[in-house]
């Protein structure tokens, strides 16, 4: 990425009427293929074929190769959905193929974008969204694009009143990310995570506007919307052959709130889905005996609870010991290194130990590589979940990914099986 051209300073792109900055990376998707076709050197030539169309499609954007096969473009606009427009017209653009050598070429792009307002620009933020965006672009089979959202107060207040109506408006969109059971080679349960369409920003991350919900009070609305939704996609889920657990975050500060959970219950009561909540440890230590007591109704009312983020916060053996909790997911943080670090893959050891002793099912979240599934299986965790396995996927993908039942696949050995079954995916 150190390769782009710069953009040029906010406050100008504000001058110019234009008050908004785009960063889109554009991937050669069937490069594989064509090098196959081409031989190697040919194929090495593509990304500037590429790069050479887009500038011509966008002759005010900075292009720049940044590899075999990524092509980054920083442009402006005066919409915070102004990108929507230049990928239609890239998709266009690129149906003519190219000819190389007197041999015709269709190249197929994946296009993967961020936008943020160009007042207030963080860049290493705007890069992670464009690269999240083109993750999860590869696997939808359709552009993504992210929304960078600054945080001055009055942009918070300003999205606060946005979320409200967001939440009124359906604008909300529950993204599910399996977690698999690796000794039944199972996907027994899935994360609902949660995201906004917004109207011009483009896919808004958790991340950007979670913290602003729990700031303005609107948290419990969110949730409570959460919780019908994955009420009514738990039951066409299970009408479709797959009565998985749907598992949704839930806030700390909710974990006091005798409201939210009086109609957190009345919702679930009034159903027969199978649901489970997410809470970090430090959401319990920050009032034990409510969080504890409410923890136990909703566990009462059937939802498995799961202790999410194990190891990132304050942990506390003694509340531990004390939560209605089944399930301990280990924070990514230490499952991201496992394979790289002395010392971590001893706490992920000792944590799994620790969570059999109290009679819990252990799942490692944040699981990117073939390693360290590998290392989890020997060390005997129970679930694993990540980017391996699959990204979060809309319920139709989600719907789609378990009727293909691919990890159903038998296998001789479970750590063979287990890395088939990714690699599957990752094909998919
Ligand atoms: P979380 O509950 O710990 O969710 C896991 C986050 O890690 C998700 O990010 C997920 O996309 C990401 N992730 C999953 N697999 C991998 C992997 O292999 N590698 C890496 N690097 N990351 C992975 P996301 O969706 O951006 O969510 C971020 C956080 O926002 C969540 O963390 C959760 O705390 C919060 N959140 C999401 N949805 C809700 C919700 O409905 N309510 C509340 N209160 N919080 C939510
Ligand atoms: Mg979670
Ligand atoms: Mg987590």
């Amino acid at each position: 990425m150190d390769k782009l051209a710069p953009f040029g300073g906010g406050t100008a792109a504000v001058a110019t009427g234009e008050p908004f900055r785009f960063q889109l990376l554009v991937e050669i998707a069937n490069f594989g293929d064509l090098r196959r076709q081409l031989g190697c050197q040919r194929a090495d030539l593509l990304a500037g074929l590429v790069s050479e169309r887009i500038g011509r499609v966008m002759p005010t954007a900075s292009v720049a190769i940044i590899g075999r096969t990524q092509i980054a473009c920083g442009f402006r606009g005066s919409r915070g959905d102004a990108m929507d427009g230049h990928i239609v017209a890239l998709d266009k653009a690129f149906e003519r193929p190219f000819t190389l050598d007197d041999q015709s070429v269709t190249i197929l792009l994946t296009f993967g974008g961020a936008s943020a307002p160009a007042a207030n620009v963080d860049e290493v933020a705007m890069v992670e969204q464009a690269e999240a965006a083109l993750a999860e672009a590869r696997t939808a089979y359709r552009a993504v694009t992210h929304a960078v959202v600054p945080r001055t107060a009055s942009d918070t207040l300003r999205l606060a009143r946005e979320l409200d109506q967001a939440i009124d408006r359906d604008e909300l969109v529950l993204h599910y990310q399996p977690k698999v059971h690796v000794r039944r080679q199972e996907i027994t349960s899935a994360e609902a995570l949660v995201r906004w369409r917004h109207p011009t920003r483009g896919l808004v991350m958790p991340n950007d506007f979670i913290p602003v919900a729990e700031e303005c009070h609107l948290i419990d609305r969110m949730t409570l919307w959460t919780i019908r939704r994955a009420i009514a996609d738990q039951r066409d889920l299970a009408a479709r052959g797959h009565d998985l657990r749907l598992f949704i975050n839930i806030a700390g500060q909710l974990l006091a709130d005798t409201a939210f959970v009086r109609e957190a219950c009345a919702l679930v009561g009034g159903s027969d889905a199978k649901l489970g909540f997410e809470i970090t440890e430090t959401s319990v230590i920050r009032d034990p005996a409510s969080a504890i007591a409410n923890l136990q109704i909703f566990a009462d009312f059937g939802i498995t609870i799961a202790i999410d983020d194990y190891g990132a916060g304050l942990s506390s053996l003694a509340y531990l010991k004390q939560l209605p909790a089944r399930e301990l997911k280990i924070d990514k943080l230490f499952v991201t290194q496992l394979t790289s670090s002395n010392r971590d893959p001893l706490i992920v050891r000792s944590t799994i130990d620790l969570a059999h002793a109290l009679e819990m099912e252990v799942v490692a979240e944040g699981v990117e590589t073939h390693a360290a599934l590998a290392l989890l299986t020997v060390m005997g965790c129970d679930m694993v979940q990540g980017f391996l396995i699959s990204r979060p996927v809309v319920l139709p993908s989600l719907i789609q990914y378990l009727d293909e039942g691919r990890h159903r696949v038998p296998a001789p050995d479970p750590l063979a099986g287990f890395g088939g079954f990714a690699a599957s995916r990752r094909q998919a």
